[in-house]
């Protein structure tokens, strides 16, 4: 069968790769001229890459690991120490760290808390182990309700110290979500906790060693076009066309009006688009009146190339700082980006909401000034490192804000129109809005239509596993 899905982000390409394993046809219609979406990247003049996001792969994620080993490239994962590295804002210039023995989950979790001495005290890190006692005990269900809850109001119901969030869980949300704890649901927090205790090397990270969109993306599109499958650029929805019966006759597509016709349809754009193109005869069908209630986040990710080392940290940082949110020497933790003698960071800038309309200029100044305090010594006196150039990359609408209640708003990937389906991160899947989530999402798609349409008779048939 013949299936066009619209939005070339993981999601999409995770639809059309497992489509196009089950033997269809997927035909990939993609706005931009590039590949990847939220993981775009593209080369300066200079030969520089720059990206849409700092992108962090944890052991957490079973979909997206097996995606590259059925791609065969889990070489291009460069996994670090098992550790989670935290500014101390402070004592600037200094680390706190959370280091995982090699030991089984809960275990290795429970000593990288107890072993942290800088950022809470034996009181507060009791508390908070009492305060998380439901989650264990009663799991995912309880989880899932405490999506009434933003982070901050669930910590104080489980009389956890104010100053635990303020030490670390400002700077999760931040990473997690690019909010804030009085703003994000406390399910976000919970889940990932969850997965990052629950797991031996759930919280371990992996950075890919180059562009994603060189890296992971033209992998995938080789893979999809090697099955016959196709995957067009520079190709943006306009309209969805309808027929009598309100299934879908076709895609109609910005340039010179061509429309494309398949036997099933996929959106795989995010969700805001998504939202703006939903045709009036369906508004009313409760899977597109959920979606009303998500939209994008603002984010900001900013690309400094410096004419010295600032550091030598082969590993995410959160920052710790009212500005930014997690940060990495792309020299040290990226193979593609390595230098030994100049820094390249990449920097998350979260809550973005006051900065997204703010010139270039203004956002770099203000990270300079964080960044003295990040890294003082490289600041001060008559030798100080030199900003070389920047790329600012703003994302007005991102992942979906997840503040509490919006899980009853992500639809699921079946849609009451009977050759429609939806992808994309916001999508109902027990990942939040991640490259898994993504990927995941995609799968789910593709898994649904092969259970409704059966596999094609065309190719052999593969079994598609779902971690
Ligand atoms: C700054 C930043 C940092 C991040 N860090 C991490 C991280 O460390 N770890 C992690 O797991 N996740 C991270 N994420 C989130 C992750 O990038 C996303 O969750 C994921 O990539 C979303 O994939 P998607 O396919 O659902 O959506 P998208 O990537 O948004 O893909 C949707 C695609 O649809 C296309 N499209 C839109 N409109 C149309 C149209 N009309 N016609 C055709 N195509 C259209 C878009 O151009 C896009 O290519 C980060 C995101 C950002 C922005």
């Amino acid at each position: 069968m013949q299936i066009a899905i619209a939005g070339a982000g993981l999601a999409g390409l995770s639809c059309a790769k497992y489509l196009a394993d089950a033997g269809h046809v997927p035909i990939l219609l993609e706005r931009r001229d590039v590949l990847g979406g939220k993981i775009a990247s593209w080369k300066d003049q200079d030969g520089d890459w720059y990206e849409t996001g700092l992108h962090i792969f944890f052991g957490a994620y079973p979909n997206m690991l097996q995606l590259f080993s059925e791609l065969g490239i889990e070489d291009r994962l460069q996994w670090k120490e098992h550790t989670m590295i935290f500014n101390q804002p402070e004592k600037p210039g200094t680390y706190s760290r959370f280091d995982f023995p090699d030991l089984p989950a809960p275990v290795n979790g429970l000593i990288a808390i107890l072993r942290n001495n800088d950022m809470l005290t034996w009181p507060e890190k009791i508390k908070f182990g009492l305060g998380l006692l439901p989650a264990i005990v009663k799991g995912q269900s309880y989880v899932e309700e405490m999506d009434r809850y933003s982070w901050s109001q669930w910590m104080k119901l489980r009389n956890i110290p104010e100053r635990v969030e303020k030490e670390v869980f400002i700077a999760m949300s931040k990473a997690l979500n690019f909010i804030n704890p009085d703003e994000i649901s406390a399910t976000i927090l919970l889940t990932a906790l969850n997965r990052f205790l629950q797991e031996k090397n759930g919280s371990k990270m992996a950075f890919l060693d180059g562009p994603p969109t060189e890296r992971l993306c033209n992998p995938l599109v080789e893979y999809i076009t090697s099955k016959g499958g196709q995957v067009r650029l520079n190709a943006p929805l306009k309209e969805i066309l309808l027929n009598a019966d309100n299934s879908v006759k076709g895609f109609l597509l910005r340039e010179n009006d061509e429309i494309v016709e398949a036997d099933l349809y996929v959106s795989a754009m995010p969700v805001d688009p998504l939202k703006a193109m939903v045709p009036v005869a369906w508004r009313s069908l409760e899977c597109f009146e959920q979606i009303q209630g998500l939209e994008g986040v603002p984010v900001i990710n900013l690309h400094l190339w410096f004419d010295r080392k600032l550091t030598d940290i082969d590993h995410l940082l959160f920052s710790r700082s009212p500005l930014l949110s997690v940060y990495a020497d792309m020299s040290n933790t990226c193979k593609g980006y390595y230098s030994d003698d100049r820094s390249m960071l990449e920097l998350v800038l979260a809550p973005a909401q006051e900065w997204i309309n703010k010139s270039e200029e203004e956002i770099i100044n203000a990270t300079m000034k964080e960044l003295e305090k990040l890294f003082p010594v490289h600041f001060e006196g008559s030798d100080r490192a030199k900003l070389l150039k920047y790329h600012v990359v703003k994302t007005p609408r991102s992942v979906y804000r997840a503040t509490p209640g919006r899980q009853a708003h992500r639809p699921p990937q079946r849609t009451p129109i009977q050759n429609f389906y939806l992808a994309g991160d916001f999508t109902m899947q027990q990942y939040l809005g991640s490259m898994e989530g993504a990927v995941l999402s995609g799968k789910l798609a593709a898994q649904a239509i092969v259970e409704d349409v059966g596999l094609s008779l065309t190719t052999e048939n593969q079994q598609m596993s779902l971690v």
